[in-house]
């Protein structure tokens, strides 16, 4: 069984075409949620997740863009592009975001969280985030996103390892690159982001996704180049921030 992971594609739809057609073939597609909010083309890359996934995992902006929740608390920039998504989602979208479930979610072998798998919202940045999910872990694998950081945590015992996929064309790179995790079948447990599809702020401006290959016991860890510049003008011409069309190629 090959699953693709996607998370925090946030309606970047440039990015998610190029992450289709490039993906290894699999047998099932996880979303860890952020289908919407800060990209151009919400309807779309929802309509993509409704038709594509076998898991959808709600993020914090699909709660709050299908008005589950407000936008309190978000910075000016992410609050006008709540603000636009809102305005431009059709009543199937906003269906579709309100009956998103909860995380953690459960395949036959992993978990899928957007946030930490205690709390949804949570951010899981280090070691300290990561002890307690990781402590509770039923499953060998846990998959989360929220971050938009590609890589994750690795425990076993006492014994911590931080996973940084190290992607061998560079961060300016306009080549597609992977890199592989093998699993361990010691008792070690993983807890791993696949990065951002949409809006990646690990540095590295490509799409980030990965597969998990239970048959090969390994997660590989993606990054694929996209059509930046278009991604970019959608947003420029949508009257989106400025900032959120800069910073996709930043990769922050
Ligand atoms: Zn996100």
């Amino acid at each position: 069984m090959r699953a693709l992971i996607l998370s925090d594609i946030h309606g970047n739809l440039e990015a998610l075409d190029a992450v289709l057609a490039a993906a290894p073939q699999h047998d099932a597609v996880w979303n860890l949620g952020d289908v919407v909010g800060y990209g151009a083309s919400p309807n779309e890359t929802v309509e993509c997740m409704r038709l594509l996934a076998d898991f959808n995992v709600r993020g914090n902006h699909d709660k709050v863009c299908c008005g589950l929740v407000s936008a309190e608390g978000y910075n000016p920039a992410a609050q006008r592009a709540v603000q636009w998504t809102t305005e431009r989602l059709t009543d199937r979208s906003v269906r579709w975001l309100e009956s998103l479930q909860e995380g953690p979610l459960f395949t036959s072998n992993s978990s899928l969280a957007h946030g930490s798998p205690m709390d949804e919202d949570r951010y899981i940045l280090n070691i300290q985030d990561a002890w307690e999910p990781l402590q509770r872990a039923e499953q060998r694998t846990s998959f989360f996103g929220h971050t938009h950081m590609q890589g994750g945590f690795q425990l076993r015992g006492s014994e911590w390892v931080h996973v940084k996929p190290v992607q061998s064309e560079g961060v300016d790179a306009d080549k597609r690159s992977q890199w592989v995790l093998p699993l361990r079948e010691d008792g070690t447990r993983y807890l791993l982001n696949p990065g951002s599809v949409g809006q990646p702020r690990d540095g590295d401006w490509r799409a980030a996704y990965a597969v998990l290959d239970e048959e090969a016991n390994e997660v590989t860890f993606y990054r694929e180049p996209y059509d930046l510049a278009l991604a970019q003008g959608r947003i420029l011409m949508a009257g989106l921030p400025e900032r959120l069309a800069l910073r996709l190629r930043e990769g922050r």
